[in-house]
């Protein structure tokens, strides 16, 4: 099996190296405030083996740290009494970091490992930087974090305690994002920026193989709709890549529809969706973004073009919800099944609870729960009308 980048705009294949991240070509198009252009996606050649998943980076390399094979579970509870046989929640807050990104992290913890890269460097909202953190202590990696101030205190306090470096930034995270990339263009370290690193992306699909894996072995076949809480558009773009890998492998029929869902605050990939534009043009206006879940709160959403790319041309579709519909499914989630999901995750449930009337009821239905709700005891506490 042999492996190369490609660009996902105009086709030109790279090395997977350090130093490589974008499409030297298409990302001499970038302007500002609108996503990344030239996202370069890893690819193979020859043939794969028969069973797992097919990475970039040899199984040697990978830290010693237990990320992903999360559970897929049944809510009979929920599935009662919202009538849907057919419902089923992936949940990736068990992961060691308690988010989803750990699947993103390891991957670039063992492309570090096998350059003999010493230092990782990030922006984030949050969940990225403890993650990184954590799948970089396991991997004996130092880590420098960019951080907007306002971020969760548990996130903060996760970097500090998983021994990374953690810079406050006063400012949002689409500053961190430009401080971050200074850093590592400056210090020549391996950069996890989300969607700038393309192994980010690649890291995101093993989940999709894991759903597929699992509903096979429950007897179920492959999900018909799969709930996503978009941010930057990456674990979007990640599990679209994770499908589309499966179905060339020949694992799964066709692709599933994958439901972007979005905070009313934070909207830009929905707003993308519905509009008559293509590529960039379609994120021509940014707005501030402004919603309780902070970990899908981004005002260019940096794989914007990408993921907005994937969903036209899968048939996938967008689905807003607002503070107070985010907040309410985060109770009814958990007083409903026992998982505390943070209100990004809780986003991707209040989705789901908005458009399951359209859905047949027969089809399996996954909600991918990114976060746990433990990373943000604030904006749980005023869904419950408490104050911290
Ligand atoms: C980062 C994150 C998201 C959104 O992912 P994007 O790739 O930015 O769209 C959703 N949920 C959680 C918990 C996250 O940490």
């Amino acid at each position: 099996m042999k492996w190369h980048y490609r660009c996902a705009t105009c086709g030109t294949t790279y090395d997977i190296v350090p130093g490589r991240y974008l499409c030297e070509r298409c990302a001499q198009a970038q302007q500002a405030d609108r996503p990344l252009e030239g996202i370069l996606e890893a690819q193979w050649e020859g043939e794969a083996q028969p069973r797992g998943i097919p990475l970039p980076v040899e199984p040697e390399w990978f830290p010693a740290i237990p990320v992903g094979n999360t559970p897929l579970w049944a809510p009979q509870r929920l599935r009662r009494e919202f009538a849907a046989p057919g419902l089923w929640l992936k949940d990736d807050s068990c992961n060691p970091s308690g988010s989803f990104k750990d699947r993103a992290s390891y991957l670039v913890a063992a492309f570090a490992k096998k350059h003999r890269l010493r230092e990782v460097v990030l922006a984030s909202t949050g969940n990225a930087a403890s993650s990184m953190a954590a799948v970089g202590a396991a991997a004996d990696l130092a880590v420098k974090v960019f951080l907007p101030a306002a971020a969760p205190i548990a996130k903060r306090i996760q970097v500090l305690q998983y021994g990374a470096e953690l810079v406050s930034v006063d400012g949002n995270y689409d500053q961190a994002f430009d401080l971050s990339l200074g850093y590592s263009k400056k210090s020549g370290s391996l950069s996890r920026n989300t969607a700038y690193n393309p192994l980010t992306i690649e890291g995101k699909k093993t989940v999709a193989f894991e759903i597929v894996e699992d509903l096979l072995a429950a007897g179920a076949g492959a999900p018909g709709h799969v709930f996503v809480p978009a941010g930057d558009g990456v674990i979007l773009a990640g599990v679209y890549k994770g499908f589309e890998d499966l179905l060339k492998l020949g694992r799964i029929g066709k692709i599933p529809v994958i439901w972007a869902c979005q905070a009313t605050g934070s909207s830009a990939i929905a707003r993308a969706w519905s509009s008559a534009a293509s590529g960039s043009d379609a994120f021509c206006a940014p707005k501030p973004s402004k919603t309780v879940a902070d970990s899908i709160a981004v005002d260019v959403p940096r794989n914007g073009v990408h993921a907005l790319g994937k969903l036209r041309r899968h048939g996938g579709q967008a689905v807003l919800v607002s503070d107070p519909e985010i907040l309410a499914a985060q109770r009814t989630l958990a007083a409903g099944s026992g998982l505390f999901a943070e209100p990004s995750s809780s986003a991707a449930f209040a989705g789901w609870l908005k458009v399951r009337d359209r859905l047949p009821q027969e089809e399996d239905c996954v909600v991918l729960i990114t976060g746990t709700g433990l990373k943000d005891i604030a904006s749980a506490a005023r869904g419950l009308g408490l104050s911290t």
